[in-house]
Formats: C-alpha cells, sequence, structure tokens
C-alpha cells in the first residue's frame, strides 16, 4: 500500500490517495508527500518490529509484578534473590528496549 507523509508534522497516511486533511495538524492534501517505496516498505516492516518490541516490553512489566510479589511474600533468602534477580533484569531489558525503539525513532524507521 502506499504511504503519505505529511510535510508539516511527520503523521504518515497508509492509502492510495492522502487524506483530506491532515489527522494530526490540520494540514490540507497538498501537504502531503508520497513516501518512496524503499522507504515505505522499511517502515512496513519496522512497524511489526515495534510492534513486538513493545509486546515484549508490557511482558516484562507482567514479570516484574511478578517479581515484586514474590519479594513480598518473602518465603526465604533464595526465593527473594531469584525475584531480585528477575526484577533487575525485566529492568534492564525494559531499559534496552527503550533505547532501540528511540533509535528506531531517530533513524526514521517508524511511521
Ligand atoms: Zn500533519
Amino acid at each position: 500500500m502506499k504511504k503519505w507523509r505529511c510535510q508539516v508534522c511527520g503523521y504518515v497516511h497508509d492509502g492510495d490517495t492522502p487524506p483530506e486533511n491532515c489527522p494530526k495538524c490540520g494540514a490540507p492534501q497538498e501537504k502531503f508527500a508520497e513516501i518512496p517505496e524503499a522507504e515505505s516498505s522499511l517502515i512496513t516492516r519496522s512497524r511489526i518490529t515495534n510492534q513486538l518490541q513493545m509486546e515484549f516490553y508490557s511482558l516484562l512489566e507482567r514479570i516484574k509484578e511478578v517479581a515484586e510479589m514474590g519479594v513480598e511474600d518473602a518465603l526465604d533468602p533464595a526465593c527473594v534473590s531469584l525475584f531480585n534477580q528477575a526484577l533487575k533484569s525485566a529492568t534492564e531489558l525494559q531499559q534496552s528496549i527503550k533505547a532501540e525503539i528511540a533509535v528506531h525513532i531517530s533513524k526514521g524507521k517508524w511511521g
């Protein structure tokens, strides 16, 4: 599918023609420029990856919740240690995901 970018705000529209007005900034149709095929397929590809990254991020959020419950439960030191380790790893992975997504945005691999 063709993609169009608002030259005013960067909003990306999927469709055969650009929208009447930009849904984000209200700019008229003529402010939209068609995104070249190579960049367009990169955007499509990146959407999938970015979606997976976000799904992964929310799963890690769930892991942190469970780990925190485990820490509070505090049955014995070995358990607490394991839950703390999970908490630390999940937090580090989340920070890595945020950094990766930031790179995608800065390189224009997001739209
Ligand atoms: Zn716009």
